[in-house]
Order: structure tokens, then sequence, then C-alpha cells
């Protein structure tokens, strides 16, 4: 089994994230790779750097707009004077109507959600080559794999088809399923990080040849607070493709392999050719932002139990997960019952 990263993904590396109104370290750092890479190696994968794509695979997921605005704007604000060498917004819209801004401030404020989407001079190049590793993933599978490992960074399960936040710029998992349906009429997606992947869920929101699952802590008590709730489940043609499965924050291995029964059984209904597993491994008890309670034994049994229902091949690629003395055992956990029947 092979895991793909490329060196240009850590270039992005904003400085500061606000939490409780403290100005705080970025989560989401470059040292995050490291432990990945040692956790990849530890379960006996081959590391590969990820190929060039025709940006059309990105744009089938993401806004013209917005990618333009990823691609180009941060030039447009280091014209500014005196701008500091991370964009954030501070004024966003929230009414209908709105107009679409031509001033950099006002494009920040439409693209960028939150005060986790910080967009530096190298966000652009990061973003591309770790949509870029969830591709390769993709073709890898598509080849025949039965299953590849996108070691993303940065992630992408909260960035919309035209919206940045919660450390997500492109959506890597969603660019991996989109790109999927090329050689499968459904494909699923199974999201285990321990936030709920709003960016996903609204990607796929009126769409019935994707299947988007989510297992998160409740959003009532828990970021991204709007999104991930139960009675969300889709629209349109889209109505029932969207399962949203909100647990306790906190609430520990029993819950969360509960939840994931009910998500495996739903998948198995929608019978998809290929499943992307957004896998985060920050549901873990250790970790900094406290919200699954998941041991990392906890973990293997997920990856049993997502191995043993889902036979279809299946792209995994990296979401959330930050630093603790565990993360690279809880990614080489996850990765060895994979590998294993590679
Ligand atoms: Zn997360």
């Amino acid at each position: 089994m092979k895991a793909v990263f490329g060196e240009r993904q850590n270039r992005h590396a904003p400085s500061r994230y606000l939490r409780y109104g403290n100005v705080g370290d970025y989560p989401e750092s470059p040292e995050r790779v490291k432990r990945l890479i040692e956790g990849a190696t530890k379960a006996g994968l081959e590391l590969i750097a990820p190929r060039a794509f025709a940006l059309d695979h990105i744009a089938e997921v993401h806004t013209p707009r917005y990618l333009d605005f990823l691609q180009n704007g941060f030039a447009q604000w280091a014209a500014l004077p005196g701008a500091h060498a991370e964009m954030v917004p501070s004024v966003r819209p929230v009414e209908a109507p709105a107009e679409y801004p031509r001033h950099i401030l006002g494009r920040a404020g439409w693209h960028i959600m939150d005060f986790a989407g910080a967009v530096t001079a190298d966000t652009w190049d990061s973003a591309l080559t770790s949509a870029f590793a969830a591709l390769t993933a993709a073709d890898l599978v598509l080849a025949g794999a039965p299953a590849a490992y996108a070691l993303c960074r940065p992630p992408g399960h909260h960035a919309y088809a035209e919206r940045a936040g919660g450390f997500c710029y492109l959506n890597n998992a969603a660019i991996a399923a989109q790109y999927l349906r090329r050689a499968h009429a459904r494909v699923a997606v199974l999201d285990v990080d321990v936030h709920h992947g709003n960016g996903t869920q609204a990607i796929f929101y009126a769409r019935a040849d994707v299947l988007t699952v989510s297992i998160h802590a409740d959003p009532a008590h828990y970021y991204p607070f709007f999104y991930g709730y139960a009675d969300q489940r889709g629209s349109g043609a889209g109505e029932g493709c969207n399962l949203n499965l909100p647990v306790p924050v906190k609430g520990g291995d029993e819950v969360w392999q509960q939840a994931l029964g009910a998500a495996l059984e739903r998948i198995r209904a929608f019978a998809p050719g290929a499943l992307v597993v957004a896998l985060g491994l920050d549901a873990h008890e250790a970790d900094p932002l406290a919200g699954g309670g998941v041991t990392t034994a906890g973990f293997a049994e997920m990856a049993r139990m997502i191995a043993a229902a889902a036979e279809m091949p299946a792209v995994l690629v990296q979401e959330g997960g930050y630093l603790t003395p565990v993360l690279a055992d809880n990614l080489a956990t996850f990765l060895r019952v994979f590998a294993a029947r590679a």
C-alpha cells in the first residue's frame, strides 16, 4: 500500500490560532507531517510523491472565483499598506442579498469563514499539492490498488465550494470522491474526524451519486456548531444521501463504534463502487482538541469494522489529528488494517 505526500505541502504554516479570544499557536502545524510519515512508515507503506493534475479536477468541486482568490488573492493582500504576512478576514457577509466584492478585504471575508483559515504566500502551493496527493491516491485505486493513503496537509473537509476555514482550503476528500466518479456510478465518503465534515456535506448536499456520512462530536457543543445535525439529510435529488451521526463530546470507544456500525450499514445499502475515508485522528482521547475520547485500540477496531464491511476500494484521506505522543501510532494502527488487504 502506498502513502502519497509532497514536500511542498509543508510550506503553508500560519502562526496564529484564536482560542477563547486568545491568540495561540496554530495546531495544524508542519510538525504533524513528521509524525504522520512515521505512522505510515510503521505500517509498512511506501511513500511516494503526488503527480500534477489539470486544475479541471479541482474546479469540479470548487468555484473559479474561489480558486482565483486562493491563487492570486495573497498578492493583492500583500500590496495593502502594512498588511500582515497572513491574510485573515475582518468582516464577513451574513445576510442575503450580498454582492461579491472587488476589494481584497471583502473577498477575504467572502471566502474565509473563520480565523482558522489564514492564507499565506505559500497556501495555494501547499493546498494544491495536498489536493494532488488525494488525486494521486484516487488514481492508484482506479488503477486497481485495494487501498491508498493520501497524507493531506493542509486538510480539507471543512472547505466548501468557495470557502476556507477550520485549517482547510481545498476539499481533498471531495476532490477524490469526484475523481472516483469517473469510474464508479456511486461513491461514498465516510468522515471519522472528530469534527463534522461540513464542507464535504455542502459540496454534495443536493446529489444522489455521492453519499456523505460523518461521525463527529455533537455540533450543539462543538465546532462547526451550525452544521452536522442529524436532521441535515440532503436536499432535492440528494435527499437521504447525507447522514450525520453526532455523538456526545468525549463519547469514547463504545459510542463511536456504535455510530460507525450505523454508518457502515447505510454505506452498504448505498452500494458504492469506491469509498473515501476522511481520516481524522483528532477523536483520540489525548488530542489537544479533546472532543472524541477514542483510544488507540478503539481506532484499531474502527479500522477493522470499516475494512470488514466496506469491501470496495478505499482512498484514505488525512484530515485532522493534532500533536500528541501517539499520533504516529494512531495512524499506523489504522493503516495496518488496510495495508493487510492491499
Ligand atoms: Zn477535526
